[in-house]
């Protein structure tokens, strides 16, 4: 069997390796088209804030390791696709046929429609190259504007934090994280994010951004220009699906997928960032995060190797650590029509709980500075156990998760 798998991320690299120990005998041709070996953008944190080098966000660590496992890693860019004829065309020329293809291609940060966004000192943060450039103008006391508050714009702010700079937050939408969080969550973290000296400016929108003197000018829609030396664009990602054009692959919001995580072509198969898959709470959905890549890829390669295997479906899941305060989402947290939630707050602690039930099962939840219920509310979700009347006792007292998955999940 030819297997070939266009992308050297978190999917892809497991993917290869689960299809080498799946099927020891069949060719595995692997194509990123980055320049270092495959690494993990999540470790771009740890990155900027200097717990690690770069070596650190290798995925693996040894120089031969793809090699050893005769995993075939070539750096070109797959820019065509053919169902049909079971062949890409490569950038770098010439083209490779398949006997399986995996689409691990992740995704690409969005670029509003801002003026200014191709000034120099303005940068996304997904890639090493983009860290790179960041951390050359994040020195302590500069002035940095990050437009966009969602997940991936609150794990920079972190390690931007972390480098001493003195940072203005811009999130057009009325509160931070707003598909991760509701208003009252959103409203404490707003808090601790200025208690902790960030500015944080909720619905409010960049209009402009422009060259002033040695530095930049970024203008909103509400309030004062704010003066910068570097501005971080966290606008959102997707998928990257644009050299799928006329391939024969159905492409939605990424490569639709079934529960084996084949797209609508037979033999082609797609995984991570890139793919819309089962969503563990209902629907097909892109959830862009390392857990889904990495299930995606190991199941996508079994299949491949004609091992059959189903996928439950992804848990929408976040957890984030914003200056010292952690929160996490889960699933369906904004509930479900005629489902009732639990909650309790602790304003002045900065402790929010909020659970989510359809009938007697927990379905999702809000957790923020509870860092003891993130295993077990997840439990709770995935097995989707009926809590009986364990269900009333956490409508009292929601903080009893850990008590009703014991009482539960093993009765
Ligand atoms: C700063 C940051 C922090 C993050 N933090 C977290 C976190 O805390 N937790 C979490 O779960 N997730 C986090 N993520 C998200 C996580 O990194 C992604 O979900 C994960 O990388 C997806 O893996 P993937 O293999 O699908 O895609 P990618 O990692 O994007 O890999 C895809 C690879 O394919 C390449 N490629 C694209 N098109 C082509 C082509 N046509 N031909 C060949 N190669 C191509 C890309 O350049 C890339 O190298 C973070 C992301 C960022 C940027």
């Amino acid at each position: 069997m030819k297997y070939v798998i266009a992308g050297a991320g978190p999917a892809g690299v497991i993917a290869a390796e689960t299809l080498r120990k799946a099927d020891p005998e069949g060719s595995v041709l692997m194509i990123g088209d980055e320049p270092e070996p495959p690494y993990a953008r999540m470790a771009i944190p740890y990155l900027l804030a200097g717990d690690i080098g770069e070596k650190g966000t290798y995925l693996r660590k040894s120089k031969n390791h793809y090699k050893d496992l005769r995993i075939d890693y070539l750096q070109d860019r797959v820019k065509k696709v053919s169902a049909k004829q079971r062949e890409i065309v490569l950038d770098g020329g010439g083209r490779r046929a398949f006997d399986a293809l995996l689409i691990a291609t992740g995704a690409t940060p969005i670029k509003p429609r801002v003026p200014g966004l191709d000034l120099p000192g303005v940068h996304h943060c997904w890639t090493l190259a983009d860290a790179r450039a960041i951390a050359k103008r994040a020195k302590k006391g500069a002035d940095v504007v990050l437009m966009g508050a969602g997940f991936i714009g609150c794990i920079i702010l972190e390690s931007l934090l972390s480098r001493g700079v003195t940072l203005t937050v811009v999130e057009m939408a009325e509160r931070m994280v707003p598909r991760m969080m509701n208003d009252k969550a959103a409203a404490m973290l707003k808090r601790w994010c200025a208690a902790k000296g960030v500015a944080v400016k909720t619905g409010t929108k960049v209009t402009k951004i422009e060259k002033s003197g040695r530095g930049l000018t970024v203008h909103l829609d509400r309030g004062k220009p704010v003066a910068a030396s570097l501005v971080v664009v966290a606008a959102g990602v997707k998928s990257n699906v644009g050299f799928l054009d006329g391939s024969g692959v159905k492409v939605k919001q990424g490569v639709v997928v079934d529960d084996r995580l084949q797209s609508s072509a037979p033999g082609i198969f797609a995984a991570g960032d890139v793919a819309e898959g089962p969503d563990f709470s209902g629907g097909w959905s892109v959830h862009a995060i390392q857990p889904t890549a990495a299930d995606h890829g190991r199941i996508a390669a079994l299949n491949m190797a004609g091992h059959p295997a189903r996928y439950k479906g992804s848990l929408a899941m976040n957890v984030l650590d914003t200056a010292g305060l952690i929160s996490a989402s889960f699933g369906r947290w904004d509930g479900v029509k005629g489902g009732d939630f639990a909650e309790a707050a602790d304003k002045a602690a900065y402790r929010y709980i909020r659970l989510a039930f359809d009938g007697d099962r927990l379905i999702g939840a809000l957790a923020l500075g509870l860092t003891d219920h993130v295993g077990v509310i997840r439990g709770l979700i995935q097995t989707g156990v009926a809590l009986g009347d364990w269900k009333q006792k956490l409508m009292s007292d929601p903080h009893r998760v850990m008590d009703a998955y014991l009482a539960r999940a093993y009765a």
